[in-house]
């Protein structure tokens, strides 16, 4: 799976990075995580940077591109990676797909995290002020100060890329504002729901979730029927959830019943999955 995570500074995108990563074993390349290390090290991109990040400036281009040229020729980046804080501005976005060409890589789609800004920095004040209490060390731009700045600049260079990937129909957005389980679940649905996760990996999570399910029902209902044999209900309740699974609905009505939750970017590319379905299942009957 290859995804740019799209959202303003504080909208969460580390955090959903990080559960993309342990869900799906790609890894996160993170610009502005790769642009501290190179500060901390003292590198001389490090150098070049540091000054620029503390005002909540934009690293330059050629700087940025480099360095994720250089990250997606690892071999741990083969199996797929998200994209959190690059590209950052249109022709960041134009350089990226240049690269992608020349490497063969296809990207699988950009997830945006809408979210409201004023409680965005709300959100921040009270992060920053409860951190300052415990004593703890608070990033540099993190503040409220330089995080307006950088807000500004997401508004004029990175927003652009809304509408950049929504043209190439890359675009799937969630409402970032609501609980983190929440958010993930719901990048977790419109990436099933566009086929971006691969289906070895779909199956995988949802056999082990409907193990967990099965495990569950079979302890209420061994602790219900105490004096009967646990085993027993377990069995059957296995053989009825395989028995639902096997008259399973159409994929079309499937399809349909996600892309009625879904956001308006997602729904687009779902609805067009629903058709295709739709149009092979009608091809088979056609043919039996
Ligand atoms: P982040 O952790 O993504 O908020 O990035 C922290 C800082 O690193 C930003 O405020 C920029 O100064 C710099 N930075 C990170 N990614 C980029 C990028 N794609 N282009 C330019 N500057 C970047």
């Amino acid at each position: 799976m290859r995804l740019i995570l799209l959202g303003p500074p504080g909208s969460g995108k580390g955090t959903q990075a990080q559960r993309l990563v342990q869900r799906y074993g790609i890894v996160q390349l993170s610009t502005g995580e790769m642009l501290r290390a190179a500060v901390a090290a003292q590198t001389p991109v490090g150098i070049k940077a540091q000054h620029i990040m503390a005002s909540g400036g934009l690293v330059p281009d050629e700087i940025v591109v480099g360095i994720i040229s250089d990250r997606l020729d690892q071999p741990d980046a083969a199996r797929g990676f998200i994209l959190d804080g690059f590209p950052r501005t249109v022709p960041q976005a134009e350089a990226l797909d240049e690269l992608l060409k020349k490497k063969h890589i296809k990207l699988d789609a950009v997830v945006e995290l809408r979210v409201n800004e004023s409680a965005l920095l709300q959100r921040v004040e009270t992060r920053v002020a409860e951190m300052r209490a415990r004593g703890e060390e608070v990033r540099i731009d993190d503040t409220p100060e330089v995080l307006t700045k950088r807000l500004a600049s997401y508004r004029a260079l990175t927003e652009p890329l809304i509408h950049y990937y929504s043209e190439r129909r890359k675009l799937l957005t969630v409402d970032g504002m609501m609980a983190i389980e929440h958010v993930t679940r719901e990048i977790n649905r419109i990436l099933a729901a566009i086929g971006a996760v691969e289906a070895k990996a779909a199956k995988k999570a949802g056999e082990a979730r409907r193990t967990a399910k099965t495990a569950k029902s079979g302890a209420k209902t061994a602790a219900r029927t105490a004096s009967k044999p646990a085993a027993k209900g377990t069995g059957a309740s296995g053989k009825a959830a395989k028995a639902s699974r096997k008259a399973g609905k159409p994929a079309s009505m499937r399809a349909k019943k996600s892309s009625r939750k879904a956001p308006a970017g997602s729904r687009v590319r779902s609805a067009g999955k629903a058709r295709k379905s739709a149009k092979k299942v009608t091809k088979k009957r056609a043919k039996a």
